[in-house]
């Protein structure tokens, strides 16, 4: 079945899956096309995996269970540290993967490799997390403990936007736990995971434990229906997280599908404006928007607000420094492809064609010497209200809609209201209504005077409402019980022998 990958047939580079350890080429003949989109040109090849590579992917993680299962946590462990300092050695080389295939800037992507490193190295502390409990002498000779057990193998199923954070939120605490994992990474973006798992392997990590598949609705389809896969973790937009967790649940397996976002910064009177537009730029172009945690809507209590904010943001969105993603000192790269930066632009449209008004259109962006890259310039939207689509939906693109609201509870209402609940923040000056806030709105993850909150590894990331399906957060201690299940022991060991008993035994 599997042959080297340079003997496929393209003129273009053909990547491969990577199980068992080893490069794995294309048995199937279904092959996806990867971009540079700085360039605008396809750069690669991705085979999409069939039905029948999957299994075999899956009877290897399978096959590697046991053994992985039972090796002492401690040892897991110390394969995971050494996993994470090969991380940090590969940190440039991930990011600059990350750069020519998802068109973030360096900086950007240097960021966000750590923010995945962080995980692994959370995940390095294993042998203390997955502790038991005991509880000594619940009646004569009686002892009652609890263990955290893996599940088996385990499916990671990722987006694009975030091609190595994303992985390593799944795979670190998923492994480290005692499972065989089979990611089944972005089809736009798979060569970052691919080298993190060939990493994996260079820590010491046996093959078959750490399993890539690329693929499509096909793979996706099959982890969902295979019974060997015990778990699924997903990220990616609403509608795919809604599909994979009623299949996956279904089908007996437990899940957590992170979907999309609409994320509202409520900006109070009293707030530092200069501060908010600072918090702002970053925050809704930063990635080119192609964030789950971008700020999308900024919601002005009063016009003076609105007013004042739009005349600080208009200059420096028109200013943004953007252009290709390898060069450094940048704001800005281009959008993964053709087709999301088309889709972008509708929005664009749309939200004008809806009544809001247009201060920066970025739709006319040229990049000089990069014609023919994904790029777009930012825009800024005012005059943005709930009932319209543009505001309804997620556009993922470098755009700010401008909201205006009466009053906080007006404005804290358009969050709670909105049907996506992943991240929102509040900047202001007044503490109790910055209480109020975190305490009320019904979204997952709240910043005050911080534009996007994310959690760091030893906290938990999860949204609410159509923003995550599911019981668990992803990393941090909630990834540990997601990944382990618990056997709870009642063990008596005494000198007397036992009598007969028919009632409910209790203490007596
Ligand atoms: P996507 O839903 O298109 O793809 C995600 C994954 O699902 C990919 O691996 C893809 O191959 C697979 N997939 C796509 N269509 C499928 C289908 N019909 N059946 C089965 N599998 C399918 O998402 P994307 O465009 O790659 O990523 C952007 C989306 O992800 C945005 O909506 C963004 O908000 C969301 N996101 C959410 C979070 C979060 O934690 N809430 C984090 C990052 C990104």
């Amino acid at each position: 079945m599997s042959q080297p990958a340079e003997a496929l047939s393209s003129n273009f580079p053909a990547l491969y899956h990577y199980v068992n350890g080893e490069k794995i080429t294309a048995s199937g003949g279904r092959f996806g096309d990867i971009f540079n989109p700085t360039l605008g040109v396809k750069s690669a090849e991705v085979p999409l995996a069939s039905k029948s590579e999957v299994e075999a992917a899956i009877a290897v993680a399978e096959a590697a269970f046991p053994a992985w299962a039972a090796t002492s946590v401690l040892k897991r462990s110390r394969v995971m540290t050494k996993f994470l300092q090969l991380l940090y050695e590969h940190q440039t080389e991930l990011a600059e993967l990350v750069c020519k295939e998802h068109g973030k800037v360096i900086e950007d992507a240097m960021g966000s490799v750590l923010r995945g490193i962080e995980v692994v190295e959370f995940a390095c502390g294993a042998p203390h997390q997955q502790k038991g409990e005991f509880s000594d002498n619940v009646a004569n000779g009686i002892d009652i403990y609890s263990m955290r057990k893996p599940l088996g193998v385990v499916a990671g199923i990722t987006p694009f936007n975030f091609p190595a954070m994303i992985p390593l939120w799944m795979t670190g605490m998923a492994i480290v736990t005692g499972n065989t994992v089979i990611l089944k990474p972005s089809e736009k973006d798979p060569s970052c995971p691919l080298r993190m798992a060939e990493l994996f392997v260079e820590a010491g990590g046996p093959p078959g434990v750490f399993n890539v598949v690329n693929g499509d609705k096909e793979a996706v389809d099959t982890l969902l229906n295979d019974e060997r896969i015990k778990a699924v973790s997903f990220v990616g937009s609403t509608a795919i997280a809604q599909y994979v967790y009623a299949t996956a649940t279904a089908n007996g397996k437990r899940c957590q599908a992170m979907g999309g976002a609409k994320n509202h910064m409520l900006i109070m009177p009293d707030a530092d404006l200069e501060d908010v537009a600072n918090a702002l730029m970053g925050a809704a172009y930063g990635s080119a928007g192609e964030r789950c945690m971008s700020i999308s809507v900024g919601v002005c209590v009063g016009d003076k607000v609105a007013d004042e904010l739009i005349e600080i943001l208009k200059p420096r969105v028109e200013a943004l420094r953007i252009g290709p993603s390898l060069d450094s000192g940048l704001e800005m790269g281009p959008l993964v492809t053709k087709q999301h930066r088309e889709k972008v632009m509708s929005y664009i449209q749309m939200a004008q064609d809806e009544g809001s008004k247009l201060v920066v259109d970025g739709r006319d962006f040229v990049c000089d010497g990069y014609e023919d890259g994904y790029f777009l310039g930012g825009s800024l939207i005012d005059q943005v209200k709930p009932e319209m689509q543009s505001y309804q939906e997620e556009i993922f693109g470098p755009v700010l809609q401008i909201m205006r609201s009466g009053s906080f509870e007006e404005g804290m209402a358009l969050a709670t209201d909105h049907p996506y609940g992943n991240g929102t923040s509040i900047f202001t000056k007044d503490g109790a209504a910055a209480r109020t806030f975190a305490d009320k709105v019904e979204v997952g993850m709240v910043g005050i005077n911080v534009p996007i909150p994310v959690p760091l590894a030893f906290h938990s990331f999860g949204g609410w409402k159509s923003s995550a399906f599911g019981d668990h957060n992803q990393y941090g201690m909630e990834a540990m019980r997601f990944y382990t299940k618990v056997k709870t022991v009642t063990s008596r060991w005494q000198d007397k022998g036992l009598e007969a008993e028919f009632s409910m035994p209790v203490l007596k």
